[in-house]
């Protein structure tokens, strides 16, 4: 599993560029591959985008150049459209009303058949996203209002959705009516903020009002805020159940809960399913940490740092063919063999997908000296892929497709192998029936018949995933 995006808007602040940095720095973890910030003075917008991290895509001047006192920013990890600056948000257009711009969390389901039609229409697209679709759709209603046509056409997509728009005079965010990715209130003083996960407030010093509810639109003006409904919600709703397992930071308010306490949960629960005797546990880091806290405080069995993670390493120097000496794990994680050597060792880690990383990870800890090592898994097999803006493998790269437990245990080459059971995942969160949890049974909250992945709509052919099953 591979992150997804980050959101961010504010209305209000006459630092709105440089809060809109600090709040999209926050949620890096969301998307490191592109970020941009578009801001408005109420008459012209400003903006600026670039590929990689916040912290290297913004210098004082560029900041200080984005004038105006409201603003919205985005993170991206691609899941739809290409790696490229033209698929960078916020993404900004011309239509009749004047200029609107998106940021935009989450995934379609009825893009491309939309996308058809409207070309079929005549409009040429200038991306490769489905956030696009949405501005065409809006410039295209018929309604009266602004915040009616934007309404109109949200109802008109189909799938997950967490997006802020900027209008010059105006902030929208507006959440799917399934509610599948997370998107907070918060206020600073007289401003309005709007982020994926509440940590972004923190760093501003901003508090945490509300989530955007699903089915709703909260629209920030100088007249304050207003809530619209654009859709009823739905019954139960769908929130993504791997925002708590993987992909929100710990120390984020989501879905009415914390990240961190749920973690911890999960990490308890995992240890009354699948306890083992062993010396030591230690997380593969950082998703994983807290899990693996939860394994500790649950087994009695003390938490070691065992390996290290570097921060600092991009994936330019990795070389497919280094990758296949495991350099591309060894360059990311570092066992530490004081710790190890000799020990039965609970390894925790959030999720296998295709087990390629997980493989090398046991055959470095192996290296080190432990004596044995006990995987214990805080999700369930993964068995479908995600539709709803996680990017997930074709559905044949995931390993748990086709084998079983005792299999993948063996080609990981560990002592022992166990996941969390889905009801014991369930049994972390407070309303166990408003989460998606397809990615673990199929049961999909929409009809994904004709939904494809990123990878699937690149054509992409199995590549490290493949291989590694063939040593099966
Ligand atoms: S399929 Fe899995 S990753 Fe995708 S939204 Fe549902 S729970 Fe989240």
């Amino acid at each position: 599993m591979r992150e997804e995006c980050a959101v961010f808007g504010i209305f209000g602040n006459v630092e709105a560029a440089k809060l809109t940095y600090l709040g999209l720095y926050s949620l890096q973890h969301r998307g490191q591959e592109s970020t941009g910030i578009i801001t408005s003075d109420g008459r012209e917008m400003f903006e600026h985008k670039s590929m990689g991290l916040v912290s290297k895509a913004f210098s004082k001047e560029i900041v200080r150049g984005l004038k105006g006192d409201i603003a919205i920013g985005h993170n991206r990890y691609s899941t739809t459209g290409g790696s490229c600056l033209i698929n960078a948000q916020p993404f900004m257009v011309n239509y009749k009303g004047g200029q609107i711009a998106i940021a935009h969390n989450g995934n379609l389901v009825n893009a491309a058949e939309l996308k058809k039609k409207m070309e079929e229409d005549g409009s040429i697209f200038r991306s490769t996203m489905d956030s696009e679709i949405i501005l065409h759709l809006i410039a295209r209603s018929k309604k009266r209002t602004l915040n009616e046509m934007v309404a109109d056409a949200l109802t008109r997509v189909k799938g997950a959705y967490s997006i802020v728009f900027l209008l010059k005079d105006r902030i929208i965010a507006a959440r799917d009516p399934l509610g599948f990715r997370p998107l907070c209130l918060g206020k600073l003083g007289g401003a309005y903020i709007f982020a994926s996960e509440s940590c972004a407030f923190d760093l501003l010093g901003a508090s945490y009002i509300r989530e955007i509810e699903p089915g709703e639109m909260c629209v920030a003006t100088k007249n304050g805020l207003e809530s619209i409904n654009f859709s009823k919600p739905a019954d139960p709703s769908a929130k993504c159940i791997f925002e708590f397992i993987y992909f929100s930071r710990p120390d984020s308010r989501i879905f009415g809960e914390n990240v961190d306490k749920v973690r911890r949960k999960l990490g308890r629960r995992l240890s009354k399913e699948a306890p083992v005797d062993a010396d030591i546990v230690i997380s593969v880091p950082d998703s994983s940490n807290t899990i693996a806290l939860g394994y500790a405080h649950e087994s009695g069995i003390p938490f070691e740092i065992g390996l290290i993670r570097n921060h600092y390493v991009g994936r330019t120097f990795i070389q497919p063919e280094q990758s296949s000496r495991d350099l591309d794990v060894r360059i990311k994680y570092n066992p530490v063999s004081g710790v190890l050597k000799g020990k039965k060792v609970i390894v925790v880690d959030d999720s296998i997908v295709r087990g390629s990383t997980m493989k090398k990870l046991t055959k470095m800890l192996h290296e080190a000296g432990a004596a044995e090592i006990h995987l214990r898994i805080g999700s369930p097999m993964i068995t479908h892929s995600c539709y709803f803006g996680i990017d997930t493998p074709t559905r044949s790269e995931l390993i748990a497709l086709s084998h079983s437990v005792e299999q993948i245990r063996s080609f990981l080459g560990a002592e022992s192998l166990e996941y969390i059971s889905l009801e014991g995942l369930k049994s972390c969160v407070k309303h166990p029936d408003d989460y998606c949890v397809a990615c673990f049974n199929g049961d999909y909250p929409v009809d994904c018949s004709n939904c494809r992945t990123d990878a699937e709509n690149a054509g992409k052919t199995i590549t490290s995933g493949q291989s590694d099953l063939k040593g099966l």
